[in-house]
């Protein structure tokens, strides 16, 4: 571990979270109008909330609260206390601006260095971060994190992907930072110079920045010879660092509660959900200066487990993002995430994790095409079939395919989606940032 505390027991790191929580829930009142008028408005006593158990009475902040405060209203120390500016990638509309202060700053590094460890990550290694750079919190969050530790940073950022490969190959790091759809296009591009997994020096991936599942796990540990963990953040509560998943368990992120308190409330009523139950993910800065945030609406989906971990790290894990609440199509009446087509396919051979969900409305009817590459071997023999004009066979072959495909989406999610078999390759790639991977022509 990199620091003590990420083994505090819990009853000790309740009382840590109280007090700063009564010391924040103060300092906001004092300094931040925007909370000052929360608290008076719902008359609440800044006394009244002596632990983090208390939080429920207060009201959510929204991206839209930050939105109309845009772009410093929200600060609780004047602008020129602030050494730097982010702001959010803006994948959902106009960005949001975040502020931090010297202290912000070192926390960020901190939870960062933390985050490395619990990835596999040690001083002396050689980091390759192709997390962009820039406004977007990705690139210097990681690495501060990562020269806190000790590492070899190599600051690639996202793009040129040709560089990115001669670099991995002459510089040989044993970790990487990207988002998972950029990994496996490094995968890709890898096999296609015939680079094998063991050739490539790689050991440890820190992937975040977008949702991804067991699916693409498996994809980009197998073309990069790699053991790959995931990496959660957004840049309203700080960027990356908010939660990492341990090498050891693989099994959910640990949130670093000392900074940040999580909660899981249900999407519509707000209510506070147990331990295993999805909702919408919401955080309290503990510790922040510049831009402090109580109860933030993450959008984000997933669940939390205070279940003990094999690691011995006592701070609580949340599950993989499902998707952000804007990510939800609905469909028919239905529900649905990308990521769960992304885990039916996970059981289907013959195919590979490179897909896109196209929605479209047929006059009033929602009209659902997933296309999904088939694997190269299955590819190959289908042309050689072709070739030797046996195409009866080949199309008796993609027939039986996508049916099975068509049944275990309609049997997992009880949708009735048209198949699309794709040629390997032909489905966008990340070209270093985060990737879309559903069309919603309904929205045009
Ligand atoms: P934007 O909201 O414009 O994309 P951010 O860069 O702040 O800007 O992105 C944060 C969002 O990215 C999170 O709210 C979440 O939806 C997504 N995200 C970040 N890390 C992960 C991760 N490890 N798994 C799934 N989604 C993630
Ligand atoms: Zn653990």
């Amino acid at each position: 571990m990199y620091n003590q505390i990420e083994a505090l027991p819990r009853e000790k790191l309740r009382e840590l979270q109280d007090k700063q929580l009564r010391q924040m829930i103060s300092y906001v009142y004092e300094r931040v109008p925007f909370y000052q008028e929360m608290l008076n408005t719902s008359s609440i006593q800044p006394g009244d909330l002596h632990s983090v158990e208390d939080l429920p009475k207060l009201p959510f902040t929204r991206k839209q609260d930050l939105k109309d405060h845009y772009p410093f209203g929200m600060l609780a120390v004047p602008r020129e206390q602030a050494i730097r500016v982010h702001a959010s990638s803006g994948t959902t509309g106009k960005a949001t601006v975040v502020c931090y202060t010297r202290n912000d700053i070192d926390i960020f590094s901190e939870v960062m260095a933390r985050s490395f460890v619990a990835a596999g990550a040690r001083p002396g290694m050689l980091l390759h971060n192709a997390y962009g750079y820039g406004l977007f919190t990705g690139g210097l969050g990681t690495h501060y994190g990562a020269e806190m530790l000790g590492m070899t940073v190599v600051p690639v950022s996202g793009g040129m992907t040709q560089r990115q490969i001669t670099l991995i190959l002459d510089f040989k790091p044993e970790v990487i930072c990207c988002t998972p759809s950029y990994a496996q296009t490094l995968g890709e591009e890898f096999k296609k110079l015939g680079v094998s997994p063991d050739e490539i020096s790689l050991k440890y991936a820190l992937l975040g920045a977008e949702p991804w599942t067991e699916t693409i796990r498996a994809d980009v540990d197998a073309t990069l010879g790699i053991r790959s963990t995931n990496l959660y953040g957004l840049s309203e509560i700080l960027g990356p660092g908010i939660s990492q998943e341990c090498i050891e368990a693989r099994a959910g992120s640990h949130i670093w509660e000392d900074h940040f308190y999580p909660e899981v409330v249900d999407p519509t009523s707000g209510e506070p959900l147990a331990d295993g139950k999805e909702g919408v993910l919401i955080f309290t800065h503990l510790t922040r200066e510049a831009m402090p945030l109580l109860r933030y609406w993450t959008g984000d989906i997933t669940y939390l487990t205070h279940e003990p971990c094999i690691c011995g790290r006592t701070h609580v894990r949340m599950g993989p993002i499902r998707g952000r609440s804007d990510d939800m199509l609905i469909i028919r009446g239905v529900n649905l995430y990308p990521t769960q087509v992304e885990e039916v396919l996970m059981g289907i051979s013959g195919v590979v994790p490179h897909y896109q969900i196209v929605v479209k409305r047929e006059g009033t009817l929602d009209e659902t095409e997933l296309k999904v590459e088939v694997a190269e071997h299955i590819f190959r023999e289908l042309a050689q079939e072709v070739l030797s004009e046996d195409v009866v066979e080949a199309d008796t072959q993609m027939h039986s395919l996508r049916n099975r495909i068509q049944h275990e989406i309609k049997g997992t999610l009880g949708l009735n989606m048209q198949i699309t078999l794709a040629a390997p390759g032909t489905i966008p790639r990340s070209e270093g940032g985060k990737l879309r991977r559903v069309v919603d022509l309904r929205k045009l």
